[in-house]
């Protein structure tokens, strides 16, 4: 037999602009693809089932592509990253593959396998090589002049935007058919769990439709990007998170369509693509920063004086807040949204994270499990910068005394309270100006909560709270 080699598939789940994958199809010899299932660590990690189902069904669909360019791909359901390690041990053994193949992961316990894996790998005498493509450019390459990691968007984005131009080369293309690999005699053909998963009813697994998604929005919604994004009523957001977050797509087959669109430019140019380019650049800052400070990965708070703030215990509190029963409709929206589609828009998720840490001050940790048990997006980097810029502990120039007016927020950004309809029906009979704030005798008729918290008392809570902190820096 010739000798395959083994490309390990993870948070990278398709074939097109797959630098490993592309590699691994490089090397004149057959392919044989892995990826695994670890429910005991998805579990640990508090990862939701309608996630791990979008999950399941994504490998289905690689499983096929990959089948059409004779590259088997096993998908092994193992406990944890100990037992995928020795997985990947004895399929190296197993096959006689003397090249792995893999895209980097950033958390903390992920890059604590790979070393051990490469450790294997070296006794066993195989050759690993491993690429970046969850960020354009590699976590820890955009430094400050000092050569220490930027704690601030602003500047991380200046210095990005300096390197991120050359290194914004065409997406790869997926791997051409293979020559067949003939599956050794003496090792059983395993049957891969390819079951078929629940078909999500709004969220699709597929690459393909990933494409067509990007291209979508690039077509149609871009453009009015930089004026539309902040209004959760509006289709006006690209929703790529998801597709993202599962790695059908990866942030270069973005922002080069981007910048195609964008006259060339990846800085500048028309509003809505820069606008929306400046967001991708929100995700890569927040994954450099889990490399940078890997403490972020135990939830430990970005600003480490942040953690004498006494947060409040009060379960039934925040019970009401994730089942959307705060009485505050633009927040109880928010949670049904998310609740329902498995994904929240992004001034919603700030409207809602600082309204549980500042209002009801709450502990960000609790916001951030709830979310990542929830989202389909849910993504360690993003969501715990999300959560920890809303809490201002984190990584965030404005001040701890910045607290968002839930209220003035949703007439604001929900001025006709079509959103907080579609979401709290039992507001939808109300006048449009009502839906934001009813007062007694409405909420009584539609069976709507009282305020769980008056807002000037949780924000004057809050900055005493959080006045302990002195003046900010
Ligand atoms: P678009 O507006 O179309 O933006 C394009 C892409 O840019 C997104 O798909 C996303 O990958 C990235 N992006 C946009 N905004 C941000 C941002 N503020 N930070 C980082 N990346 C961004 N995003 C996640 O992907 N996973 C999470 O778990 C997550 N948790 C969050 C929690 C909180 C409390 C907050 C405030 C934000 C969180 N975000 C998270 C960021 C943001 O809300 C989502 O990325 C965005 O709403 C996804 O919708 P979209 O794909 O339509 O975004």
């Amino acid at each position: 037999m010739t000798e395959p080699v083994l490309m390990w598939f993870r948070t990278d789940l398709r074939i097109h602009d797959n630098p490993a994958l592309h590699a691994a199809a490089q090397q004149g010899r057959p392919v044989v693809a892995i990826v695994f299932e670890t429910h005991h660590q998805w579990a640990r990690h508090g990862i939701g089932p309608r996630k791990i189902n979008l999950m399941r069904a994504a490998m289905a669909s690689l499983h096929d592509s990959l089948a059409a360019r004779n590259i088997p791909l096993l998908i092994e359901t193992v406990a944890d990253f100990e037992a995928s390690r020795q997985r990947i041990a004895h399929w190296l053994q197993a096959l006689g593959a003397r090249q792995l193949f893999f895209n980097n992961e950033y958390e903390v316990n992920e890059r604590r396998r790979d070393i051990m894996v490469c450790r294997d790998a070296a006794a066993q005498g195989v050759d690993v090589q491993r690429f970046h493509d969850q960020c354009l450019l590699a976590p820890g390459s955009v430094n400050n002049k000092a050569g220490l990691p930027f704690r601030v968007y602003t500047p991380f984005r200046k210095a990005w935007m300096a390197d991120a131009g050359p290194a914004l080369t065409a997406p790869l293309p997926a791997p051409a058919v293979q020559a067949p690999f003939e599956w050794p005699d003496h090792l059983l053909m395993p049957v891969s769990s390819v079951a078929e998963p629940n078909v999500d009813p709004l969220w699709s697994a597929s690459e393909d439709d990933a494409h067509q998604q990007l291209q979508e929005f690039i077509d149609e919604r871009a453009r009015q990007y930089h004026q539309e994004r902040d209004f959760p009523g509006l289709d006006s957001t690209s929703r790529l998170s998801v597709p993202l977050s599962l790695g059908l797509l990866s942030p270069r087959q973005c922002l080069y369509a981007a910048v195609r669109f964008n006259d060339g430019r990846l800085d500048g140019g028309r509003s809505g693509f820069q606008t929306w380019i400046n967001e991708l650049v929100w995700r890569e800052f927040y994954r450099h920063l889990l490399v940078a400070f890997p403490e972020l990965c135990k939830h430990r708070a970005f600003k480490p004086e942040t953690e004498v703030i006494r947060w409040r215990h009060a379960p039934d509190e925040f019970a009401a807040w994730c089942e959307g029963r705060t009485g505050y409709p633009i927040v109880d929206a928010a949670q049904q949204q998310l609740l329902q589609e498995g994904w929240m828009h992004n001034r919603l998720r700030m409207i809602s994270a600082m309204f549980l840490t500042k209002h009801l001050l709450i502990d960000w940790r609790q916001g951030e499990a709830f979310f990542n048990q929830y989202l389909l997006d849910a993504d360690l980097a993003s969501n715990n910068g999300g959560w920890q810029w809303s809490a201002s502990t984190g990584a965030d120039g404005a001040p701890w005394f910045r607290i968002f007016n839930p209220l003035l927020q949703s007439r604001k950004f929900d001025a006709t309270g079509e959103f907080i309809a579609r979401f709290v029906p039992a507001l939808a009979s109300l006048p449009p100006d009502s839906r934001h704030e009813p007062d007694g005798l409405q909420r009584r008729r539609c069976g709507y909560p009282t305020a769980i918290v008056e807002h000037s008392f949780g924000r004057q809570r809050a900055l005493d709270a959080f006045g302990v902190l002195g003046k900010p820096v």
